[in-house]
């Protein structure tokens, strides 16, 4: 259809005259001259987008290494991994700005309470945890609550899902930079906990978090998932490099 039919005429001559003006304003301030954004494949639900790096798809674990070990020794079972004692996992590959996706669950029998009930965390760079806890009518200090900032910024809501149930984190994180005069200038964290948002554009000193594997500043460094004794499995863990 022609962009000025006599059918947009009639609606555009019924319309007040600030509405007329603004479609004029918008339709002059459209750029034709910017790149068009990138096509990505959003991927069917469940599964990763089409430019994402696939770090555990349920198959293998040959993109992580052990905290203490070349080999990771996290048990894999029917396409879920699961934290053992014998540390975390570091990624063999390092990153820095990225969104992230992951799926975990706590024991599905309750066990313990306060820090002591499902914990296990994801690291960003090694050194920023987002807190990975079961707080369903489960209590603790905000700040070490689940989807937490740990240390640093509790969840803006307790959006946990019950005990086995699976659970996904979308974290859109930016490092920490360092600039030419030397200063560090803050990075962030954004979390969706469950689709919800609990971390809102949250400043991400150089500082680690307490208890991080890794510390001082670094340009970029492996995803680390926390073995904090208690049995927490993952799954579908994929990741985009920004910038
Ligand atoms: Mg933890």
């Amino acid at each position: 259809m022609p962009a000025f039919s006599f059918r947009n005429m009639v609606l555009l001559c019924l319309l007040p005259l600030p509405a007329v003006a603004l479609f004029a304003v918008e339709a002059a301030a459209a750029p034709q001259d910017e790149a068009q954004p990138r096509v990505v494949g959003p991927g069917v639900a469940g599964s990763a987008p089409s430019d994402a790096i696939v770090l555990f798809d349920g198959k293998d674990l040959s993109k992580f290494r052990g905290e203490r070990s070349a080999e990771p020794k996290w048990k894999l079972d029917n396409g879920v991994m699961e934290t053992t004692p014998e540390g975390g996992l570091f990624s063999k590959e390092e990153f820095a700005d990225c969104q992230l996706h992951v799926e975990w669950a706590a024991p599905t029998v309750v066990k313990g309470e306060g820090q002591g009930r499902g914990n296990s965390g994801v690291y960003l760079m090694g050194r920023y945890e987002i807190q990975v806890l079961d707080c369903y009518n489960n209590q603790t200090y905000p700040n070490g609550q689940c989807g937490a900032f740990y240390g640093h910024n509790a969840p803006l809501v307790n959006a946990c899902r019950k005990p086995g149930e699976w659970q996904t984190y979308d974290i859109i994180f930016h490092a920490p930079k360092r600039l030419a005069d030397g200063k560090v200038q803050a990075g962030s964290y954004t979390v969706l906990h469950n689709g919800v948002l609990i971390q809102d554009h949250i400043p991400v000193g150089e500082q680690s978090t307490t208890a991080a594997p890794l510390n001082g500043y670094a340009e970029k460094a492996p995803l680390y998932l926390q073995d904090h004794g208690n049995p927490v499995r993952f799954r579908n863990v994929w990741l985009r490099k920004l910038n």
